[in-house]
C-alpha cells in the first residue's frame, strides 16, 4: 500500500488526504495547531454559545466544487443553508443592490442595469459547472470546454475598474465592486474581474450557502470520511524540517511557498527557488466578531434577510479604498465584508443575541487598529448599531498570521491575484503542483485555483501525487 504525509489541515489539506485515501493511500495528516480545519473552523469567539466563523463563511465555490460534490459530504453532517438574500450592498442616500441566486430576481431589482446583469452572467451562470471544471485546474491544459472557456477569458481579463463601465447604474455598479474586490487587489489592474466574475456565476448557480453550525462542519464532514478510508490526523505537529516528516511515497503540503522553502531548504531546486521567492502576498484583512443584541438597523431593512453584506460605497468609493489598501496605506473608510450567518442558520444564535462578522481589507502586516474603521463602515448604513454591541473580539493581521502560518502578515487568500499569480501560481508550469522535488507536493491555496474553501487544490494535488505513485 502506497503512503502518503499531508502537511496542514486545511480545506485543501483534508480534500487532498480525502482523495489519496479513497484511491486507497495509507494518509497520515501532520497540523500544527490543536485543532484541524486551518481556514473552515467554527468557535464561541465572543460569548458562549455563539457560533462564529473563524474564516470561511460563504461558499458559492464550495457548494459549486467540482471535487466536493463528488464527496457526499451531507452523509458526513454537512448542511447547506442559503440566506433569503446572498449578498446586499448598501448605498448611501439609496436603496441597497440585492444578489439573489435568482439571476431574474437580481436582474428586477437592477432597474435599468437588469437586462445588462442578465447578459453578463446568464452564460456564466448557466455554464458555471463546464467553467468550473476547466477553471479550478491549472489552465496550461487542453480545455474540456473551449467555447466557455473562450467567451469567459476577454470578459475575466479586464481591469474590475472596465468591466464595471459595462453597467449604467451606480448601483449595478456597486454589486459588481463588492464582489470583485475579493480580488482583494487594485481593481484597475488587468483580470481583477475574473474573481468577481467566478464569484457572482457560482452564486447564480450554488446560491452563497453556510454551513449549519458553522464552517468547521466542512471540517467535520471531510475528516469524518478520511477517517471512514483509514485515514489518521495528528495535531499539534508543526512541520519544520524534512526530519520531522514520517517516511512516506509522498508529501503534500498546505502550505503557503515561502514555508515549503523554509521546509525543503536547499533540496528544491533553484530555479523553483527562485519563483517561489517572487511570490507575493495579498493585502491583509482585519477581522471583528460582534454579538449584538437582536439585529443590525439596517437603513435599507433589506440588508437584514442577507448573508452577506458589503460595506464601502459605490464602486469608485470601493476602488481607491482597493488602491489604497495595495499600495500599503490604510483609508479612511476600508472595503468591509460583514457576515449575519445566523440569518440562514438559527443555531448559531443565543437568546436574542446574534454573531455577526465582520473583515476589513488593510495593508499587509497593519499594526493599527481598525475596529473603529469597521464599526464606522457598518454605522454608515446602520446607525445604531453600536449601541447594540454586547461584545467584540479582534483578530489584526499579526493575530490572523499567527494563529495560521499560511496568512503571512494578514493575507487570507493564499497569495496577491496580481499580474500572472491570478492564474499561474506559484510558477507557470503545466503542473504548479510539483515543488522540483520528486514526490513532493504543494496543495495549499497558493496553488491553482487559488482561495476559497472549495478543496480543489487539494484535489489536483494529489491527482498530480496519484500520478507520480502510478509511475
Ligand atoms: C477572514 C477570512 C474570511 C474568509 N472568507 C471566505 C469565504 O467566505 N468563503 C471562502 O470560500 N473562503 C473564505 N476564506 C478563504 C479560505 O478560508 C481559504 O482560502 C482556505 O481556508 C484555504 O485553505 P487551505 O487548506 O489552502 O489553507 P488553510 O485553510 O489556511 O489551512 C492550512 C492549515 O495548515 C496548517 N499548517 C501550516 N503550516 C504548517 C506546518 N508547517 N506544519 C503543520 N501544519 C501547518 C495551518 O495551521 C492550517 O490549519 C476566508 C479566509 C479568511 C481568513
Amino acid at each position: 500500500m502506497s503512503t502518503a504525509v499531508v502537511v496542514g489541515s486545511g480545506p485543501n489539506g483534508l480534500a487532498a488526504a480525502v482523495h489519496l485515501a479513497r484511491s486507497g493511500v495509507d494518509v497520515q495528516v501532520l497540523e500544527a495547531a490543536e485543532v484541524i480545519g486551518g481556514g473552515t473552523r467554527s468557535g464561541e469567539l465572543t460569548v458562549p454559545g455563539l457560533i462564529h466563523d473563524h474564516c470561511s463563511a460563504f461558499h458559492p465555490m464550495g457548494a459549486g466544487s467540482p471535487f466536493l460534490q463528488t464527496l457526499g459530504l451531507e452523509r458526513y453532517g454537512l448542511r447547506w443553508l442559503w440566506p433569503e438574500v446572498d449578498c446586499a450592498h448598501p448605498r448611501d442616500g439609496g436603496d441597497a443592490a440585492l444578489l439573489h441566486r435568482s439571476l431574474g430576481a437580481t436582474a428586477a431589482g437592477l432597474g435599468a442595469d437588469g437586462p445588462r446583469w442578465r447578459r453578463m452572467f446568464a452564460d456564466l451562470a448557466g455554464g458555471f459547472d463546464a467553467l468550473a471544471a476547466d477553471l479550478m485546474r491549472p489552465v496550461l491544459n487542453v480545455p474540456r470546454h473551449p467555447l466557455r472557456l473562450a467567451a469567459f477569458g476577454p470578459r475575466a481579463l479586464l481591469p474590475a475598474t472596465a468591466l464595471a463601465r459595462w453597467f449604467r447604474t451606480p448601483k449595478a455598479r456597486a454589486l459588481f465592486g463588492g464582489v470583485a474586490a475579493h480580488a482583494y487587489h487594485r481593481l484597475d489592474r488587468p483580470a481583477t474581474s475574473a474573481v468577481g466574475l467566478m464569484i457572482i456565476a457560482a452564486g447564480h448557480r450554488y446560491g452563497w450557502p453556510v454551513a449549519e453550525g458553522g464552517s468547521v462542519a466542512i471540517t467535520r464532514a471531510l475528516a469524518a470520511q478520511l477517517a471512514e478510508h483509514g485515514g489518521t490526523i495528528h495535531t499539534g505537529v508543526r512541520v519544520r524540517r524534512p526530519a520531522d516528516l514520517p517516511a512516506a511515497d509522498v508529501v503534500l503540503l498546505d502550505v503557503a511557498p515561502g514555508a515549503v522553502l523554509q521546509i525543503f531548504g536547499d533540496a528544491v531546486p533553484s530555479r523553483i527557488v527562485k519563483s517561489y521567492r517572487k511570490f507575493r502576498h495579498a493585502p491583509a484583512a482585519f477581522k471583528v466578531d460582534f454579538a449584538v443584541d437582536g439585529t443590525v438597523p439596517w437603513t435599507d431593512p433589506r440588508c437584514g434577510g442577507a448573508g452577506t453584506v458589503h460595506l464601502g460605497g459605490d464602486f469608485d468609493e470601493i476602488a481607491c479604498a482597493e488602491r489604497d489598501v495595495a499600495s500599503g496605506r490604510m483609508p479612511d473608510r476600508p472595503f468591509v465584508v460583514l457576515g449575519q450567518q445566523y440569518v440562514a442558520d438559527p443555531t448559531r444564535s443565543r437568546g436574542g443575541v446574534n454573531p455577526v462578522y465582520a473583515y476589513a481589507h488593510v495593508p499587509a502586516g497593519y499594526t493599527g487598529d481598525a475596529t473603529a474603521a469597521v464599526v464606522a463602515q457598518i454605522e454608515r448604513f446602520a446607525p445604531g448599531f453600536g449601541d447594540r454591541i454586547v461584545a467584540t473580539t479582534v483578530a489584526a493581521p499579526a493575530d490572523l498570521a499567527r494563529d495560521n502560518p499560511n496568512q503571512l502578515g494578514g493575507d487570507i487568500v493564499g497569495g496577491a491575484n496580481a499580474g500572472v499569480q491570478v492564474v499561474f501560481r506559484p510558477r507557470i508550469a503545466p503542473d504548479p503542483y510539483r515543488i522540483g522535488i520528486p514526490g513532493v507536493f504543494l496543495c495549499s491555496a497558493s496553488a491553482p485555483p487559488g482561495a476559497g474553501a472549495h478543496g480543489m487544490c487539494g484535489f489536483n494535488a494529489a491527482e498530480s501525487a496519484l500520478r507520480h505513485l502510478r509511475r
